[in-house]
């Protein structure tokens, strides 16, 4: 073949090559991420469509407004001044978060309780000082209140002194949801959002298939104990193993703390995972439903509706409510799946 010839070949072909990735480009639609730190985890975004990265922009900004709105240790957010001060003038924002929270310690007669706050610092967990606080002090701290004595009256918030509160229990999913909105609103209708244990699901994969989240297996970092396929929900997981310490005679205490008493919950799970639609309450409800142990989150799930659960225990059983029969995949050998009704 003479080399002439050979170039028009090469060149013929790369020109094939290409329209096809051209073709391509038009048909796959468009992809932007974007990752950031907050709510002390970091956040990741992905959007598609013409819209993506506007969507985005807006999540975004919504993020950083709930961040410096709800922080606790940003000293200049509104409920750390009403930690500080005792009562406050709150936000609507700010006002809505509270109230979301106060109604999931109502629903869960407190197994979650945003005003836990005073005996999580206590412990350390905010400074990453750890400490083992001593029975006395824990009751203490408790005697201050509970969500029972948080009052509001019109936007304004007062606490027992001694109080404080934190939404860390259900900030991540009210922002995800809040962001979904936003992401909505841009005009996006397909994007994936992941805030630490919390995974929010807009809409469905642009190629019409269900968004996989990988439900982390707690006895294995970076491994999944299974795989759920979901549309347009949140999944979110809280679990010992997000975040611990050890003291110094090897006892672990990890950071979902048993309101009534002040310690780390302690019982047959490992993590709980809800799925619901309304991502706050599925964030509420996995800090609680933790708190309340296998039988209670069950018979709490039997009475209530509108979520479904997944638990994993300490010996090696993966409980999942009947709604997530067309759900749950790739369930790893480690685990005994047990279907509950
Ligand atoms: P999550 O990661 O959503 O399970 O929330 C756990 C965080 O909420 C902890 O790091 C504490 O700041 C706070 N917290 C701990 N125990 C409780 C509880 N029983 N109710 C509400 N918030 C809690
Ligand atoms: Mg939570």
């Amino acid at each position: 073949m003479r080399w002439t010839s050979m170039k028009w070949m090469r060149k013929t072909a790369l020109a094939a090559l290409l329209s096809a990735l051209l073709i391509l480009a038009g048909c796959a639609p468009r992809e932007a991420s974007r990752t950031l730190f907050a709510m002390d985890t970091a956040v990741t975004m992905t959007a598609y469509g013409d819209a993506a990265e506007a969507g985005l922009a807006a999540a975004g900004d919504v993020l950083t407004d709930l961040e410096a709105r709800l922080s606790v240790t940003r000293a200049d957010s509104e409920i750390a001044r009403l930690n500080e001060r005792g009562a406050e003038t709150l936000s609507d924002t700010a006002l809505a978060v509270l109230s979301r929270a106060l109604s999931a310690a109502e629903a869960t007669g407190g197994a979650f309780d945003p005003t836990v706050y005073p005996m999580v610092r206590a412990w350390g967990f905010f400074t990453k000082e750890y400490r083992v606080p001593d029975a006395g002090e824990l009751d203490s701290l408790r005697a201050a209140g509970t969500f029972r004595d948080v009052r509001a009256e019109g936007g304004t918030v007062t606490l027992a002194p001694g109080m404080a509160v934190d939404l860390g229990g259900i900030a991540k999913g009210y922002a995800a949801d809040a962001m979904a909105d936003a992401l909505g609103r841009a005009g996006v209708t397909s994007a994936i959002l992941s805030l630490g244990g919390n995974v929010r699901a807009l809409g469905e994969k642009p190629d019409g298939s269900a968004w996989r989240v990988g439900i982390r297996d707690p006895n294995k970092p970076d491994a999944n104990a299974a795989v759920a396929r979901i549309r347009d929900c949140s999944v979110v997981t809280s679990g010992s193993y997000q975040r611990f310490f050890t003291g110094e005679d090897g006892t672990v205490y990890h950071h979902i703390l048993d309101p009534e008493t002040g310690y780390p919950v302690q019982n047959e799970l490992l993590s709980v995972t809800v799925f619901s639609s309304d991502g706050a309450l599925a964030d509420a409800y996995a800090t609680a439903l933790f708190v309340m142990g296998k039988d209670g989150a069950l018979a709490f799930w039997r009475e209530q509706s509108g979520f479904e659960v997944l638990l994993m225990t300490k010996n090696g059983e993966m409980i999942a409510t009947e709604g997530l029969r067309d759900v749950l995949g790739d369930v790893s050998p480690d685990y005994t799946l047990v279907w509950a009704s």
